[in-house]
């Protein structure tokens, strides 16, 4: 239980990556605060299961992470509930699929919104509580697509690399403070929001679904195999600990090999 008396946000921990983090840092003893959105009963189920699993709280909080006043108003209610925010997890990210002739802007703007800006939101807020305390781990959700492209992904890639500048800027900005700032990079992690883009993928590209899987996503990944959500969480988990207080700035794939090639 070495996260005992610490606070963690998770921005999107409804499911998928997110609630796979939360687990993983309540297990450990941490209070944590889940968002996102989804079936009422599922949320209320998951929170009072993370709350029984570390012993030290869990809220739930439905910030929208295109507002930025809900997303300071999670971080400072958390502190104030929780003791403070010690770990900062910024999750939330949503993708569409298209050719950027036929990309709806206003998806863009959400895509941008949500997979970045709310990030620099999340961390302008917490950044304060973690200077205070002198201790602080900040984690970022990007992507393979961080650091290759795909085709039909414009808005995805670019918010997925500007969360990568955003985090070597503030882990500079904060490496005299105790507090590390760095992403993880998963290939394709088994989610909803994978499933979701099977079937605009079959559209873009005029494929069937076993095509999509095999020939498309799967064939990014050397191993063959999904990430798991679990894999993904075990790296955080070593991320918040004192072995990793020297990685700061850094963008560590969790991949099966995709951005070897
Ligand atoms: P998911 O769809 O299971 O989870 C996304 C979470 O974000 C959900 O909790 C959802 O409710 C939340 N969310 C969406 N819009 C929101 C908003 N406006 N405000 C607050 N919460 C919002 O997907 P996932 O695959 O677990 O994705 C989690 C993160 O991992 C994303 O940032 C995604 O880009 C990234 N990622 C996923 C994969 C993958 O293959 N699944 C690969 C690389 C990176």
């Amino acid at each position: 239980m070495f996260l005992k008396g610490k606070t963690a946000v998770i921005t999107g921990s409804t499911s998928g990556i997110g609630l796979a983090y939360a687990r993983a840092l309540a297990a450990e003893g941490a209070a944590v605060v889940i968002n996102g959105f989804g079936d009422a009963d599922a949320i209320e189920a998951a929170r009072a299961e993370l709350a029984s699993v570390s012993g030290a709280g869990a809220l739930y909080d439905a910030a929208d992470m295109t507002k930025p006043e809900e997303i300071g108003a999670m971080i400072d209610g958390a502190a104030r509930e929780l003791g403070g925010v010690d770990i900062l997890i910024n999750n939330a990210g949503i993708q569409h699929v298209a050719p950027i002739d036929e990309f709806p802007a206003e998806k863009m703007e959400a895509i941008v919104a949500i997979n970045m800006t709310s990030a620099w939101y999340a961390m302008q807020a917490a950044v304060p509580h973690m200077k205070a305390k002198g201790w602080g781990r900040i984690i970022s959700t990007a992507s393979a697509h961080s650091l290759v492209a795909s085709p039909n992904k414009s808005a995805y890639v670019m918010a997925k690399h500007g969360l990568v500048g955003l985090t070597k800027t503030v882990a500079l900005e904060t490496a005299t403070h105790g507090i590390t700032v760095n992403c993880i990079s998963p290939g394709y992690v088994w989610t909803p929001l994978v499933e979701a883009q099977i079937p605009d993928t079959m559209k873009a590209r005029g494929l069937t679904r076993d095509q999509v899987m095999n020939d498309v996503l799967l064939a990014a990944q050397p191993t063959k195999a999904f990430v798991t959500p679990e894999q993904v969480a075990a790296l955080a988990l070593f991320l918040c600990g004192d072995a990793a207080k020297a990685i700061t700035g850094a963008n560590l794939s969790v991949d099966g090999g995709w951005t070897a090639m």
